[in-house]
């Protein structure tokens, strides 16, 4: 069980203190994170809610210490996908509302409604076992529904939707308070197939009037369409400060890097190779740094040989095959380096950057892929102006 330390009155020391004798962390930059609340809610402007998306441990960020930052941020409500996520929150001390967008079953009804969880229904069978665990408790539920106007993932269908609707507002101790879909494009190059979505929404919304919050956008469709916020606007990766793909920049700030210390420097002859497979060979003699990061961590595989690291403010390249819990990198221009060096996996070092958008381009995949990855094994430290808050895990 990783150790939870929660938000202090007093830090608990320098992030320089706390990671002298660390081979690896995460640091977030809650900072960062206040700045991004105020930049999305400016950016939205007044009478629609932010809706903080904190799924999969917040992205990698630990939801236990950024839900409550958030909710300090001034977040109305909060998204999850499991139920088991949401009663988390509840448990780390979160109190605004809490919604599951994803599958619930109806025995997920009697704890989801004793922690005031508000659960997408999707069927019958769950909207009675809400109505009965609301009624045994003497409170009214809140549900939300959710309608697959085309990304043909979760939901119900276009034609269904309204009968549902209908048939759990008859149910007692159940408010439907929620109308919701997802965009399938909504950073995509072209995204108009999100208008025909929006139609879609729009016509089932007129239909049940009655149904007071709806909510369509994730952080892309937030950013590029101002006509689709409606109530609230479920926000992941912009709330970490990523600007999604064919977007309006918008001056956020990222809150995560992955940083590690060099754990040996070594000189590598020409003819010989490195790492596993010896699949990299020096032309002249080289200097390689041992990075105590690897798969085993969520570090990508796949940019072995291909990704970079940053050490004193200068990029080097990733050598070699990248293991479970380590990799290689090519060192020779720094001749300086030794053991205990600050490596930048991921973030900023000096004036140069390696964002998640630079380094999932690189593993092949997408920033939500690269931060969903990060490990427990990952000590992630939290700071205010360099002044660590909190520490959860070795
Ligand atoms: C994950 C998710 C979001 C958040 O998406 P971002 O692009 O990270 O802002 C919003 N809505 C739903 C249904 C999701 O699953």
């Amino acid at each position: 069980m990783p150790t939870a330390t929660s938000t202090p009155a007093k830090p608990l020391g320098s992030l320089r203190d706390l990671t002298t004798s660390r081979n690896a962390w995460i640091e977030i930059d809650l900072d960062a994170l206040d700045h991004n609340v105020a930049t999305m809610r400016s950016l939205v402007g007044p009478g629609i809610e932010l809706i903080a998306v904190v799924k999969a441990n917040a992205y990698g960020a630990g939801a236990e210490v950024l839900a409550p930052a958030l909710e300090a941020a001034g977040v109305e409500r909060f998204a999850v996908v499991w139920p088991a996520e949401a009663l988390n929150l509840r448990a780390a001390g979160v109190t605004r509302p809490i919604l599951v967008l994803g599958h619930a079953f109806p025995a997920d009804a009697p704890a989801a409604i004793a922690a005031n969880i508000t659960l997408t229904c999707h069927s019958l069978a769950l909207g009675h076992a809400i109505s009965e665990a609301a009624l045994a408790r003497g409170t009214t539920a809140t549900v939300h529904i959710k309608v697959d106007t085309g990304l043909h993932r979760f939901g119900v269908n276009l034609d269904q939707a309204v009968a549902l609707a209908q048939a759990l507002r008859s149910m007692p101790g159940l408010d439907v308070e929620g109308l919701t879909t997802h965009m399938a494009n909504a950073d995509e190059p072209d995204d108009s197939f999100s208008e025909l979505q929006d139609q879609r929404f729009a016509h089932i919304a007129e239909l049940l009037p009655w149904i007071r919050y709806r909510h369509t956008a994730n952080s892309a469709t937030a950013l590029r369409r101002d006509e689709f916020r409606y109530d609230g606007v479920r926000l992941g990766l912009a709330l970490h400060g990523i600007q999604p793909a064919n977007t309006p920049p918008a001056g956020l700030r990222p809150i995560l890097s992955v940083r590690a210390r060099v754990a040996r420097v070594s000189d590598v002859p020409p003819g010989e190779g490195v790492s596993y497979g010896l699949r990299w060979h020096p032309r002249d003699p080289a200097r390689v740094a041992l990075v105590p990061v690897g798969y085993g961590d969520g570090w990508r595989r796949s940019l072995g040989n291909e990704g970079h690291v940053l050490i004193a403010g200068r990029r080097c390249p990733m050598v070699g095959t990248l293991c479970m819990d380590q990799f290689i990198a090519d060192v020779t221009a720094l001749p300086s380096v030794s053991e205990g060096d600050e490596i930048t996996l991921l973030g900023r070092q000096g004036d140069d950057e390696l964002s998640a958008t630079e380094v999932a381009a690189v593993a092949g995949t997408i920033p939500w892929d690269i931060f969903a990855s990060l490990q427990a094994r990952l000590p992630r430290i939290y700071h205010r102006h360099h002044e660590v808050t909190a520490v959860i895990g070795p």
